[in-house]
């Protein structure tokens, strides 16, 4: 692991190192504790190389705050990030991002600065900490810059942060993918801060209560309220058996665009800070009233299509084809008689069509495809499609455009996909995955029935063997769309199992979870 202080350190080493290779950056203010390893491990199964910066930015703190106070603890960070695989910690000092400010914690006081949107900027903990956003939206946009990562991984801990950046990101077209991680919270159900350490022992025994506040809000949404009013009365209840609390604000906005709800629709963001003594605490939960998504990947010739097909039937769930997708869009860019070598036309062509999936009544299983207006069912089927298709999908604006498709067909909920990522980056936040194996001598055994089925059947056994193990291998370390298994994916090993008891293995942890989300 290296550590680097200055921009032309960690230039260096990024020309040196970075040829070809995919970089996460995770951006923290130090005193590294579990919230920040699940962004770091999140981070080191996506890339090729992690940094993490570190760097207590005084443009974020306003006057009075902990700026002077917060935790600095280099070394111990240093052995965090190591054991934790990080390749490089970027560590700056105040003058060498922002200029030759002699002092090493005060604010610089002329500098070009990122000014978030009003309405995102001024509200939560906007309203208290004036100019906090606009320090960490330039900050992060510095850090960007200077790293050039593929990817930047943030805390839902910090939703408002999330949520500026994200639109930032957007706004600004900077060439790079917010990843957002889950809460990290301690058993006690306190999420992991850096400020925790400001807390005395008694304060620390309290500061659960707001987690338990927010989780009695969600168990009352869970019955089906959506209302404002009642929502935040379910935290308020909750906090008045600490009397110490000094609530700044609880707020229920969208996570999205930081609006204010007063009932939640699709999703809300339900917000809490607070104080205990001089400490500030922020928390919150996300609210979802969706049905589930259902996401299974695997390596191929596990059986996932198949079973894909038969869970959706069986739930009644839609069947989110995204191979359809895929030959809808080779269609598309055949009938437009685009020389397939061309990627920047594919690429305009595929940001603007539109395709729909649509289910038929009773049988949402069966699907029709549609493209710019175009009904297209039986045509994707095509030898010409099926002869193109692999090409098409692998041009990086192809898979882009269509994972943001995909996304947007599948924001109600109730769908199932299959593929090689769709947990892990089609739909992160899905409520189940999958992950859908069999040992490489059964897939090979598998894959020999039914090229004898078809009477096709004079390859060895041991040759599928070598040839799905070198397709493992290469699906594996693709650059673009790798199999890979999600943190929280179950992993079912089909071996010795029909595929009627996989599906209904999976169909009996659906209904597991279902039963732990809102009800209507
Ligand atoms: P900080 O060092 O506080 O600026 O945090 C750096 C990053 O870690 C931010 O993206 C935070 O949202 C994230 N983070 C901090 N605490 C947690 C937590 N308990 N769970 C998940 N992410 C966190």
């Amino acid at each position: 692991m290296r550590l680097f202080t200055t921009i032309a350190g960690l230039r260096c080493h990024l020309e040196r190192h970075r040829t070809q290779k995919t970089v996460g950056l995770v951006p923290t203010m130090g005193a590294l504790h579990p919230g920040h390893l699940s962004l770091i491990e999140r981070a080191r199964r996506e890339n090729a190389i992690v940094i993490v910066s570190i760097f207590v930015n005084p443009l974020q703190f306003g006057l009075g705050e902990d700026l002077q106070q917060y935790p600095r603890q280099l070394e111990q960070d240093q052995r965090f990030c190591k054991q934790a695989g990080v390749d490089v910690i970027f560590a700056p000092t105040v003058v060498e991002l922002y200029g030759d400010d002699p002092s090493d914690s005060e604010p610089p006081t002329e500098f070009t600065q990122v000014q978030p949107p009003e309405a995102m900027n001024s509200i939560l903990c906007g309203h208290s900490r004036p100019g906090h956003f606009q320090g960490v939206a330039t900050v992060v946009t510095k850090l960007l810059n200077l790293v050039q990562p593929d990817r930047a991984y943030f805390g839902q801990k910090d939703a408002q942060q999330l949520a500026i950046i994200r639109r930032l990101v957007a706004d600004l077209n900077l060439p790079v993918t917010i990843v957002s991680c889950p809460i990290a919270r301690e058993s006690s159900g306190l999420a992991y801060s850096s400020r925790n350490q400001y807390l005395t022992p008694e304060q620390k025994a309290q500061a659960p209560i707001l987690y338990k506040g927010l989780q009695n809000a969600q168990n009352v949404f869970k019955t089906g309220e959506r209302d404002r009013t009642s929502l935040i009365a379910a935290v308020t209840s909750e906090l008045t058996s600490v009397k110490e609390i000094q609530v700044e604000y609880i707020e229920l906005v969208h996570p999205t665009t930081l609006t204010p709800l007063e009932q939640v629709e699709d999703e809300g963001l339900l917000a809490i800070a607070a104080r205990l003594g001089s400490t500030r605490l922020i928390d919150n939960i996300l609210l979802r009233n969706r049905q589930p998504i259902i996401a299974i990947d695997g390596p191929a010739g596990a059986g996932k299509s198949t079973v894909t097909r038969l869970v959706a039937q069986q739930l009644g769930l839609m069947y989110l084809d995204t191979g359809a997708m895929y030959r809808a869009v080779t269609w598309r860019v055949l009938q437009a008689g685009i020389d397939l070598t061309d990627e920047p036309a594919i690429a305009e062509l595929v940001s603007q069509c539109q395709i729909s999936l649509i289910s038929s009544g009773s049988q949402p299983q069966t699907l029709r495809v549609w493209i710019d207006g175009k009904e297209v069912t039986q045509a994707i089927r095509s030898l010409e499609v099926t002869a193109n298709v692999s090409f098409v999908a692998a041009i990086p604006a192809v898979r882009h455009e269509l994972v943001k498709q995909q996304q947007r067909l599948a924001s109600k909920g109730g769908v199932v996909a299959e593929g090689r990522d769709i947990g892990t980056h089609v739909f992160p936040d899905a409520e189940l995955k999958i992950f859908l194996t069999a040992s490489v001598q059964e897939r090979a055994r598998r894959r020999l029935q039914d090229l004898k089925d078809q009477d096709q059947g004079t390859v060895s056994l041991e040759q599928l063997e070598q040839d799905i193990q070198l397709r493992d291998q290469r699906d594996s370390t693709r650059a673009l769309a790798p199999l890979r298994q999600a943190a929280d994916a179950i992993e079912i090993n089909t071996d010795g199992l029909t595929i009627p008891e996989v599906t209904a293995r999976i169909i009996s942890l659906y209904h597991k979870k279902a039963l732990s989300l809102p009800q209507e």
